[in-house]
Parts: structure tokens; C-alpha cells; sequence
């Protein structure tokens, strides 16, 4: 695992990188926000560790900028611990927020979960296909057209697009979409599934969703 520490104070700094290589962990250091981001974006880190007060460009202009290029997780390292700080920070994308001073076993214990968490960070985007799911903005295109969907539409779509050519069952599709089951009238999966499909494939020559006889629903390209 690999961990960036953007840090310009040389004590905290020579402080994280040696607990952290204790840990196990392999570490680069950069003092100044620029050369912060400048690693950020060229290497792959599997978390970054952003202090705030910087000399140069300060820790939220850099996140504001890696967010452009890459969702790396972020840890907020700062000494300003106002609660509008740490929701700037969220805001920005950050995925957590230390302030200063903290215990290194703190420290290493958030480092632990974000890592856990991992690039599990949700995608933003699904693209299969000509269909695109914008899961920020809760919008679906195929092919540039604008798909109108029900929240509900919207949550059975996901689900089978996140597990995409997966076959899942109308029990699954239930118990994910409803949070509920309907081992009774398992008609429901159907009725919902019939109209996603009239609204996203009937007008178009590749079909996405597909039935799969006594088992469920899928969701994949298939030359028609
Ligand atoms: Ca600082």
C-alpha cells in the first residue's frame, strides 16, 4: 500500500512517514502543495494524506484539482478544526478529517478504514454500452438521449447495471430494489422490469435488459 503525506512541516512530516513505514506502509513525502499534487496526479497511491495550511497552494485547491483527474481517497490532516472546515473538505471530496494534534494510533486507525473502504468509493458513472448512468445527478442517457426514470426505475436500473451480466433473480431484484420480499407476487419484479425496458431499449436496435426463462433478469449487450 502505497501512501502519499503532503506535509510542510518537517517534524509532523518526518513523523508520519516514519510511523507509517513502521506500519508497513510505503510512503512519499512532498512539502509544498504543488509537488503534492504533482505526485498525486502522476502516481498511483492508494491514499493520500492532505495537510491543509501549505506554503504554496493550500490542501483544498489541491483536492479541488486532483478531483479532476483522479478519486484517490483523501485524509484531511488540520489544525483549524472548525466544523466549516471539515464540511469545505467533505464538500471537495475529502474522505475524512484529522485535525491536529492528533495520536498516531488515530491516525493509523482512519488510514486503516479509508484503505478498507478502498476504491470502493462508489463509481460515479456506469457506462455499458451507448447507456450511461450519471449516479450523481441521477440521470440516464443511451446513445445522448435523456431517459426519463422513477426513482424506483432508477434503483432497479443500478442495481442490474452494477451487476452487469450477472443473471439475478426476482427475489434478488426484490429484495434489493423494494428492501422487501415478494415471494408472493413476484408479478411486480416483472411490471417494473417491462416498463424500464419500454422506456431504455424498445427504441433501440441493442437491447441491454434481457429475461432469462425461471430466473430472473439481466442486464448486457447482445447483438440483437
Ligand atoms: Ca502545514
Amino acid at each position: 500500500m502505497r501512501i502519499l503525506v503532503v506535509e510542510d512541516e518537517p517534524k509532523t512530516g518526518a513523523y508520519l512517514r516514519k510511523g507509517l513505514t513502521e506500519s508497513a506502509f510505503v510512503v512519499d513525502l512532498a512539502v509544498t502543495g504543488a509537488d503534492g499534487l504533482h505526485l498525486a496526479v502522476e502516481v498511483s497511491y492508494d491514499l493520500i494524506i492532505l495537510d491543509v495550511m501549505l506554503p504554496d497552494t493550500n490542501g483544498w485547491e489541491v483536492l479541488k484539482q486532483l478531483r479532476e483527474h483522479k478519486d484517490t481517497p483523501v485524509l484531511f490532516l488540520s489544525a483549524c478544526d472548525e466544523v466549516a472546515d471539515r464540511v469545505r473538505g467533505l464538500e471537495l471530496g475529502a474522505d475524512g478529517y484529522l485535525a491536529k494534534p492528533f495520536a498516531f494510533v488515530e491516525l493509523l486507525a482512519r488510514v486503516r478504514t479509508l484503505l478498507r473502504r478502498g476504491p470502493a468509493r462508489e463509481a460515479v458513472r456506469i457506462e455499458i454500452d451507448d447507456l450511461e448512468i450519471d449516479l450523481i445527478r441521477h440521470r440516464v442517457t443511451r446513445a445522448g438521449r435523456c431517459i426519463k426514470l422513477t426513482p424506483r426505475e432508477f434503483s432497479l436500473l443500478h442495481f442490474l447495471a452494477r451487476r452487469q451480466s450477472e443473471v439475478l433473480s426476482r427475489t434478488q431484484i426484490a429484495s434489493h430494489v423494494w428492501e422487501m420480499n415478494f415471494e408472493s407476487d413476484r408479478n411486480v419484479v416483472d411490471v417494473a422490469v417491462s416498463r424500464l425496458r419500454a422506456k431504455m431499449d424498445d427504441d433501440f436496435h441493442t437491447k441491454l435488459i434481457h429475461g432469462v426463462r425461471g430466473v430472473g433478469y439481466v442486464l448486457e449487450r447482445r447483438e440483437p
